[in-house]
């Protein structure tokens, strides 16, 4: 059984949300708890009368300053201290940085019931599976028409284009009108000229009866001009190359996109080739799409690697994760020649499709190095001229269709860098909208819409919006010594003084012995290390000198901050110093 996970908050700690004031009637109150500083961790709570609902719970990726620490979760604290007033979640789809979170953060909350669609609830129980000790969700599968009651607040739903399936939009109903959030979405459109298809036409439809009150949208793509690339030309071209391709074909791409795997299995069945899939993540959402009835996967496609040796080698497609260049995923073991079964090889093609995520360029170019030394080519997203990667976010013209079709009166940017966030402001202030209908927010804050539905305002007071830390090996809350010690070993290493001390005199028995990581090559320092052991052996002696009994806490103390000194002195590191004092 995996242990419950070890959780830390770092000290950006505001202690202000004791000082919100209680939500006055009549008010909403909207906090987004996470996903406005950063992409990921994705969650809003929205507040009326004597009841909150909350979108999304996801999480995010640690940063190069978190050695150790698997995710980073929103910090519920308000929602922990209202939790009788949590009616219900509502997940807008499937992608981990909208429900990641989920294991760590439902039964802080109440474990209230949490709504979605079908495959959506395939892929957190296939998560929840990880958790066994976790009391079950209660989990209810809604459809795009569904319309619920969470407390007194009616939630309805509309489909949206994004890369996987059943992903929708969330409508709350307020006596001043509706409050929007598409979730992630781009348009489904016809051609590349951004003209959405009739479908996305009669789904948006909705908004052209109903007064918005507020829209809460997704900034991710703010910055890429024009249209996005409709799904429909990538699978256009990836057919072209699957149907022509000589020699062997690997395609990597993210296991989230689930609907251009499920399209290439499609393809590939088409043109008669097999294919092998090759990555657990991958594995697993083609299982639970599968579960969900969304395509049917022919008896034969799928071979093991073990056999794609037995069949023809433009008779074979491998779908591989790792496109990010990612350490241990499927693309780099073979490129790195750690893979167990498939080795690249003159005559192999490497599509890549899928953008590289920004922070992954060098992880990548790695992965493109590899791949071409050993005689590979590669086809990526830059140097094709042909679409072979479209976003699952709306480029500025979609954002722009949005806005427009949904003319909110007030406005809230979401899923996004602070940077982004400010550029879509930026579009509705073009389009017109007064600024000040406009909140650009932070984690936390606290944003109260007052005067029946007339004034939009941000409250002083923010909430809790510490940096919660899960670290899914340990038993205890991971503190934030523990992450200071852990970027300290990486940076400067560490340096261990063991010594047996007389109990009763406090003389050093021998020169104390040194272990050293990570710090200096101990075979050629040994000046140094000469000079830190007759250092540590007078230091105790002569804090030792007048005390009885011995404090060996004090001692230790003293021998941390001279030797440590001294090292710093000679060397300008700061390693880890572990005084070992053996009393005799
Ligand atoms: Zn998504
Ligand atoms: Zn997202």
């Amino acid at each position: 059984m995996k242990p419950p996970p070890r959780m830390r908050r770092a000290p950006r700690a505001t202690s202000a949300e004791k000082t919100v004031p209680p939500l006055a009637e009549g008010n909403i109150r909207i906090i987004p708890l996470g996903g406005v500083e950063e992409i990921g961790k994705n969650m809003t709570a929205i507040e009326m009368g004597n009841d909150i609902v909350v979108i999304d719970i996801g999480f995010a990726f640690p940063t190069e300053e978190m050695p150790g620490v698997d995710y980073i979760i929103p910090d519920v604290t308000y929602l922990e201290k209202n939790k009788e007033k949590v009616r219900g979640v509502v997940i807008t789809h499937g992608h981990l940085d909208h429900t990641g979170g989920i294991p760590y953060i439902m039964g802080r909350i109440g474990n209230p019931p949490l709504y979605t669609r079908n495959l959506t609830s395939l892929f957190i129980k296939k998560r929840m599976d990880e958790f066994p000790h976790l009391p079950p969700l209660d989990m209810r599968v809604v459809e795009n028409e569904s319309k619920i009651k969470l407390g007194e607040i009616t939630v309805r739903f509309f489909g949206v284009t994004h890369t996987i399936p059943d992903s929708f939009g969330i409508i709350i109903e307020t006596p001043y009108g509706l409050i929007v959030n598409p979730g992630d979405y781009k348009l489904d459109l016809d051609g590349v000229d951004g003209k959405p298809t009739n479908e996305e036409e009669k789904r948006y439809g909705i908004f052209e009866k109903e007064k918005t009150l507020l829209l809460l949208a997704d900034s991710t793509n703010i910055e890429n001009p024009g249209f996005s690339v409709p799904e429909r030309e990538t699978h256009k071209n990836l057919e072209e190359i699957i149907k022509s391709i000589k020699g062997r074909l690997f395609i990597g791409t993210f296991a989230s996109q689930l609907e251009r795997m499920i399209k290439i299995v499609e393809i590939v069945e088409k043109y008669g080739r097999k294919l092998v899939i090759e990555g657990r993540s991958m594995k697993t959402n083609m299982e639970i799409s599968q579960l969900a009835g969304l395509w049917k996967l022919k008896k034969d496609t799928v071979i093991s690697m073990q056999d794609a040796s037995k069949y023809p080698e433009d008779k074979v497609v491998v779908l591989a994760t790792g496109a990010q260049g990612e350490e241990f995923a499927a693309l780099m073991r073979m490129a790195n020649k750690t893979h167990k079964y498939l080795r690249f090889k003159k005559g192999d093609t490497v599509l890549l499709s899928s953008s590289i995520v920004p922070g992954n360029e060098i992880a990548v170019q790695k992965l493109k190095d590899n791949i071409a030394r050993q005689g590979a080519k590669i086809i990526s997203y830059r140097t094709s001229d042909v679409y072979i990667h479209s976003s699952g976010h709306g480029n500025r013209g979609e954002i722009e269709w949005l806005h427009k079709k949904i003319k909110p009166k007030f406005f809230i940017p979401i899923h996004g860098s602070h940077h982004k966030l400010r550029q879509h402001e930026d579009l509705a202030l073009e389009l017109g909208m007064p600024e000040k209908n406009i909140i650009v927010p932070d984690n936390g804050s606290v944003i109260e819409i007052t005067d029946k539905g007339q004034k939009i305002q941000i409250l002083k007071e923010g909430v809790s919006n510490r940096v919660v830390m899960v670290d899914g090996l340990g038993q205890n809350n991971v503190e934030e010594v523990v992450i200071r010690d852990r970027q300290m070993l990486s940076q400067e290493g560490m340096f261990v003084i063991v010594a047996i001390v007389d109990a009763r005199t406090g003389r050093v028995r021998k020169s104390p012995d040194i272990i050293s990581r990570g710090f200096v090559y101990l075979k050629d320092s040994q000046e140094l290390l000469h000079h830190a052991r007759s250092l540590a052996k007078k230091k105790i002696e002569e804090s030792t000198a007048a005390m009885h009994p011995i404090n060996f806490d004090y001692v230790k103390n003293v021998i941390r901050e001279e030797v440590g000194r001294y090292l710093f002195q000679k060397t300008h590191h700061r390693p880890i110093i572990l005084p070992v004092l053996i009393e005799v």
